[in-house]
């Protein structure tokens, strides 16, 4: 079940790409595998998925530990990240989607020099407001902790992640998306080097990827409904 969900998404992928003329080698894929159990996790990795998203730090780490044999899975955390957890997703996480204070890129900094480590960050915007709590807005803030990631050794700033409004207006969905392409693309023009947009789940995932995505973060397609 796992497995025909994960290739019904490559479809989809294909589709939105072929739509859009762009290449699905551009787009990664993240099984967002939160309160999934670790055998599921493994179920999906045999059908091929080797990209999994968590968003709580004790979870990613005790599932990155049970899961320490298969070394070429890649773990992203995606969900807020309190200052005090970032230690258990440092050597673990190749990527931190949501960094969403400068206080919280400090302390990744500090954690990664520790371990002689490049951390790759995306900074988390907040493009619409009913969506979440966390996410940066202010763009004086947002130009603060990009020129932290900048400056730092131990942080590599790699792109923007947003999660999108849940409305059924795709135009507003659409909207979100395109903010967040047009700041990575203001960033770029000011000095900023960056490739990356995390954007897109199961609900919207092929908007965002005709608005420039390059990561999509998905789980109810994939692993289904989560019970909490
Ligand atoms: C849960 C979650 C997802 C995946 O959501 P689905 O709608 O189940 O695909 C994506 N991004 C973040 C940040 C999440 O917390």
């Amino acid at each position: 079940m796992v497995a025909d969900n994960i290739k019904n998404i490559f479809d989809k992928i294909d589709k939105a790409c072929s739509r859009c003329g762009r290449s699905s080698n551009e787009i990664k894929l993240i099984g967002v595998s939160k309160t999934v159990s670790t055998e599921r996790i493994i179920e999906a990795y045999r059908a091929g998925l080797k990209v999994f998203g968590e968003n709580k730090a004790q979870e990613l780490k005790e599932k990155a530990e049970i899961l320490s044999d298969y070394d070429d899975i890649e773990w992203h955390f995606i969900g807020h990240l309190q200052t005090n957890k970032v230690k258990y997703v440092i050597d673990k996480a190749e990527y931190i989607h949501s960094v969403d204070s400068l206080k919280l890129a400090e302390e990744i900094e500090k954690r990664a020099k520790k371990i002689s480590k490049v951390q790759n960050v995306l900074l988390e915007i907040k493009t619409s407001d009913e969506v979440s709590k966390f996410g940066l807005t202010d763009i004086d803030e947002i130009y603060r902790v990009a020129e932290f990631c900048k400056n730092s050794a131990n942080l590599k700033l790699i792109g923007l992640m947003t999660i999108a409004p849940f409305v059924d207006d795709e135009n507003v969905v659409r909207n979100a998306f395109i903010n967040l392409r047009n700041l990575k693309e203001k960033l770029i023009s000011e000095g900023f080097e960056m490739t990356e947009l995390s954007m897109g789940m199961t609900g919207d995932f092929e908007i965002a990827i005709e608005e420039g995505a390059t990561m999509i973060r998905i789980g109810t397609a994939i692993f289904g409904a989560r019970s909490n």
